[in-house]
């Protein structure tokens, strides 16, 4: 039982519910691990070549997916930039506007003041900008409750990696999702036969054999949800589309004559601005995503093109 005062609710206890999933997840790979290779290679396969090969083939998925795992839950975002920070004499002038306008007023003199690039508007027309990190949003960044700040083009925050997904670490993530999914598929086919035998042998079978058939039904499961998952995430690299702005529309300033405001520029051009030109690094953990992360370029549609 935690013996937190009230006021550490949002610490001590919340960081052990956002550790809970990732160390669900560590001991999950633990236990298929050591069914893998003990249970099944070393036990169960009689044949050496065979035990050779499904060894070797399992450690080259696995290794890289579980570097993969450590990259994307260790990683630390790039923070908005300092310039975007209001000042506290600022911020107390803001929050004593009377009006709409009034916020607005402020708000446009800080972003004409500091050159700013921003196209998208809070509900209210305004600029949008957050209470709790104290600034003025850049486009795309939204603010995490559960890490406590705001992130740069942010696409969600994932549990099993305790840690935000956005414009520094997507691809990391997406590289994850497909070296997991591939590994997952691999140890579902490698395990069927010996399940299939647990099944139709389910007298002289051992109990320990068990272990195969559960290790089989929960791989293919995530197999089959890594692969839903990794086909909505290109979808939403082909679209320039983030999870945040699938579920909720981003405002855009109101142009005259202008219909419809995107950041989607076509499919290539859209995957190279997250992924780069250069296929040899589109597998690999590096930051090939074009821009700062907090001015984008933006598609006006007139009215006549609709
Ligand atoms: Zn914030
Ligand atoms: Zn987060």
């Amino acid at each position: 039982m935690c013996s937190c005062d009230y006021d550490c609710e949002n610490d001590c206890c919340q960081e052990t519910l956002n550790v809970f999933p990732v160390v669900l997840l560590i001991l999950t790979i633990i236990w298929t691990y050591y069914v893998y290779v003990y249970e099944m290679c070393v036990r169960l396969i009689e044949s050496t070549t065979k035990c050779a090969i499904y060894l070797t083939l399992f450690h080259l998925l696995f290794i890289p997916f579980l570097i993969m795992y450590f990259i994307a839950m260790f990683h630390r975002q790039w923070l908005v930039p300092e310039e975007y920070q209001f000042t506290s004499s600022f911020y107390n002038r803001l929050m004593s506007a009377r009006s709409t306008t009034e916020e607005y007023n402020i708000l446009y003199n800080f972003v004409q003041d500091n050159n700013f690039l921003i196209y998208t508007r809070s509900k209210n027309g305004s600029f949008r900008y957050c209470t709790e990190c104290k600034l003025l949003k850049p486009d795309r960044t939204h603010h995490c409750s559960t890490c406590d700040a705001c992130v740069i083009k942010m696409d969600h925050h994932c549990p099993w990696i305790n840690n935000c997904v956005g414009f520094t670490n997507y691809k990391y993530f997406i590289i994850l999702v497909m070296y997991a999914m591939i590994f997952c598929f691999f140890y579902a086919s490698t395990t069927f036969e010996y399940c299939l035998h647990f099944c139709l042998n389910f007298e002289t079978s051992k109990l320990r054999q068990l272990n195969i058939v559960l290790a089989f039904f929960a791989t293919l499961a995530l197999a089959v949800a890594l692969l839903a998952l990794f086909i909505y995430h290109l979808r939403m690299i082909f679209n320039n589309e983030t999870t945040v702005e699938s579920i909720h529309d981003p405002h855009f300033e109101p142009v005259p004559g202008v219909s419809r405001t995107t950041y989607d520029k076509g499919c290539v051009e859209n995957f190279e601005e997250q992924c780069g030109w250069n296929c040899c690094y589109w597998f690999l953990p590096v930051l090939t995503a074009d821009g700062n992360g907090v001015e984008f370029d933006i598609v006006r549609y007139n009215l006549r093109r609709t």
